[in-house]
């Protein structure tokens, strides 16, 4: 887009994490209950016994969802399973919502109680409490904005800049099969415009389409951790794609990394159907995104508590203050890590 006067700067050329900076490089704090502002998955408030971590996020038609394939429950639910991943990865539960909505005059009654339909069944699923948000009007699309916080004590909170030189990377889940479920979307919606007769054919890839559609938030991980008697150093939920949270993790720490591209875990159906696209399955984790999973570190010394767990996978170290953020390829060529992940201004 071409601005009309010479002088002034198009917010594309910032990137999304470029504007940010600049809009709150300035920004002050002025309360001493403040512990963590900009800058994580959440925001950290003292409340005196506690902290609340809280968080938001908006989904805008067209630019984080399709109506043509998304059907209004499934919205409903990852609205809100988004905001609750961002409450998971500081270590904190969430109890709590607020929700907000702009319509157009194109939705019914039916249509939006479809979707409150799938915020509920978040709710009820996670344990949440809906208590509050605002209504208006939009001239174009949809938009949900949520809010959700959670309480925790102050010293499990784990940040995003904790991680220490030879402290190891561990991921929950497997990685990669929301963007293939965006490709079979995208495929199939092609096929539709072209010629609506045809049926979608989304036969046999019903976990791809769930990780996209209908993404589950791993607030299970703090209690799993708890019970392996570990606390992390560090830890982000994976919203942008493998490569983009690590770097986030590794600016923010001040520290370098080695990422074993062979260890990231995939799904078999992830694989199958990448190669059916003819991507590589692995670049699709490291920056497909939405997978929605928790990144985390932690040190070499609790590697024998979590070694045998099904639930997490390593898949690299963390290198000392000033060294490269590197990538190790299956053949073991040494790329640095770029973050190619999804940008939202894109
Ligand atoms: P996440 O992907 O975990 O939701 P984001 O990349 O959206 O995080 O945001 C990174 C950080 O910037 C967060 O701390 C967020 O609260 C903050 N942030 C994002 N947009 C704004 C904004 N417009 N004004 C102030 N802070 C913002
Ligand atoms: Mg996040």
């Amino acid at each position: 887009m071409e601005t009309q006067n010479a002088s002034l700067t198009n917010i594309d050329s910032l990137g999304e994490f470029g504007l940010i900076e600049h809009l709150t490089k300035h920004n002050e704090t002025r309360h001493t209950t403040t512990v963590k502002s900009v800058g994580d998955d959440c925001a950290i408030i003292d409340n005196g016994n506690n902290i609340t971590a809280i968080t938001t996020d908006m989904l805008v038609e067209n630019v984080h969802f399709d109506l043509i394939y998304t059907p209004l429950k499934h919205l409903g639910y990852k609205a809100v399973a988004v905001n609750l991943s961002d409450i998971a990865a500081m270590n904190v539960t969430p109890t709590h919502i607020t929700v907000s909505i702009a319509l157009s005059s194109k939705f019914t009654l039916e249509a939006v109680e479809e979707l409150y339909a799938g915020i509920y069944l978040a709710c009820e699923k996670y344990k949440i409490d809906l208590v509050g948000g605002d209504t208006t009007t939009s001239l174009s699309g949809l938009v949900i904005s949520v809010t959700a916080w959670g309480n925790a004590q102050k010293d499990e909170v784990v940040y995003r800049n904790g991680a220490q030189e030879n402290d190891l990377i561990f991921v929950s889940g497997d990685l990669g099969a929301a963007y293939l479920g965006l490709q079979i979307l995208e495929r199939e919606k092609q096929i539709f415009l072209e010629n609506s007769k045809t049926q979608p054919d989304l036969e046999g890839n019903d976990y791809l389409l769930q990780r996209l559609l209908k993404p589950e938030p791993r607030t299970d991980v703090k209690d799993m951790l708890h019970q392996l008697n570990i606390k992390p150093t560090a830890m982000i939920d994976i919203s942008d794609g493998l490569s983009s949270e690590l770097l986030h993790i590794c600016k923010q720490s001040n520290v370098g990394c080695n990422l074993y591209e062979e260890k990231i875990p995939l799904d078999p159906t992830t694989i199958t159907v990448a190669r059916d696209f003819n991507l590589d399955p692995s670049v699709c984790a490291l920056n497909g995104g939405e997978d929605y999973e928790l990144l985390f570190t932690l040190s070499m010394n609790d590697y024998d508590k979590i070694k045998g767990s099904p639930n997490f996978t390593a898949i690299g170290n963390i290198t000392a203050v000033g060294t490269a953020m590197n990538l190790i390829s299956s053949s073991g060529v040494i790329t640095p890590l770029i973050a190619q992940g999804w940008n939202a201004l894109s």
